[in-house]
């Protein structure tokens, strides 16, 4: 494929989180992509039913994700990998939470990576190394690197907006720097959140857990440009507009390019 995309999932980060996190280069991804900080989740705004619905395009109410326990699906839906592997595309994956290898089927992914969250001081960051090797040595046509310390470590065992979750959003910040530096002018960049959160958890209908930021970086998306009314259900159907392949017919989602 001609085009190439990376997209990265900070897990948990709440748009004031985002804001306050104190790293200059939040000023500088304003600047830069076509951008909200009023982006939904769905409900439940729990981590596996969220990112089901980022690659499937659905509400969790249709894909039948419900909790953090993948379950097969009764009226099957194809996800952006298996798209793309459809396509004879090629995909990558390097997270940080082991559930989250059931977003992609089988056969849909050629590279991954799974480091939990509490091997390294900031396994965010290798897992960033990962995908940058990924990228630097493959060229997958998507490549998807998933964040969770923001989660696990910030909110869940501090607290959302304690200081640490503050301060591993802002690690999770130089760590997308380190990706639009390095690969900012060969692919399209998409960053999000799956879900914010409270007190020391997220999963209610709650503005705090239901509000989450959303950033298009490339040469498809203007700078500086606010948007409005994006859910996750518009990121597969954007990332497949960008790699220039067929949506799912049963796909929910807008394509934000157009
Ligand atoms: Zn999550």
């Amino acid at each position: 494929m001609k085009n190439k995309v990376i997209l990265i999932s900070v897990d948990g980060m709440r748009p004031d989180g985002l804001a306050n996190c104190g790293n200059p280069y939040v000023e500088t991804l304003n600047n830069i992509c076509s951008y909200t900080y009023n982006g939904r989740s769905v409900t439940p705004s729990v981590t596996f039913p969220c990112h089901f619905s980022m690659t499937h395009s659905v509400p969790p109410q249709r894909h039948g994700m419900l909790t953090n326990t993948y379950v097969p699906q009764v009226r099957p839906i194809k996800g952006i990998f298996e798209k793309i592997a459809d396509n004879g595309g090629a995909c990558a994956m390097a997270y940080g939470w082991e559930p989250l290898r059931d977003i992609a089927l089988p056969g849909s992914l050629v590279y991954a990576y799974y480091l939990n969250a509490y091997a390294e001081e900031s396994s965010d960051t290798v897992l960033t190394d990962v995908a940058d090797m990924f990228v630097s040595k493959y060229d997958p046509d998507l490549t998807f690197l998933y964040m969770v310390e923001t989660d696990e470590k910030g909110g869940h065992d501090n607290g959302w907006m304690s200081s640490e979750y503050l301060r591993r959003i802002s690690i999770a910040v130089d760590n997308i720097k380190r990706m639009i530096e390095k690969y900012g002018d060969t692919h399209s960049i998409i960053i999000m959140a799956d879900h914010g959160g409270h007190e020391r958890g997220h999963g209610s209908e709650m503005p705090e857990d239901m509000t989450v930021p959303f950033f298009f970086y490339g040469n498809k998306f203007e700078p500086g440009k606010e948007l409005h009314n994006v859910s996750l259900l518009e990121i597969a159907p954007t990332i497949a507009s960008i790699l220039e392949i067929s949506p799912d017919s049963q796909w929910e989602g807008r394509d934000l390019t157009k």
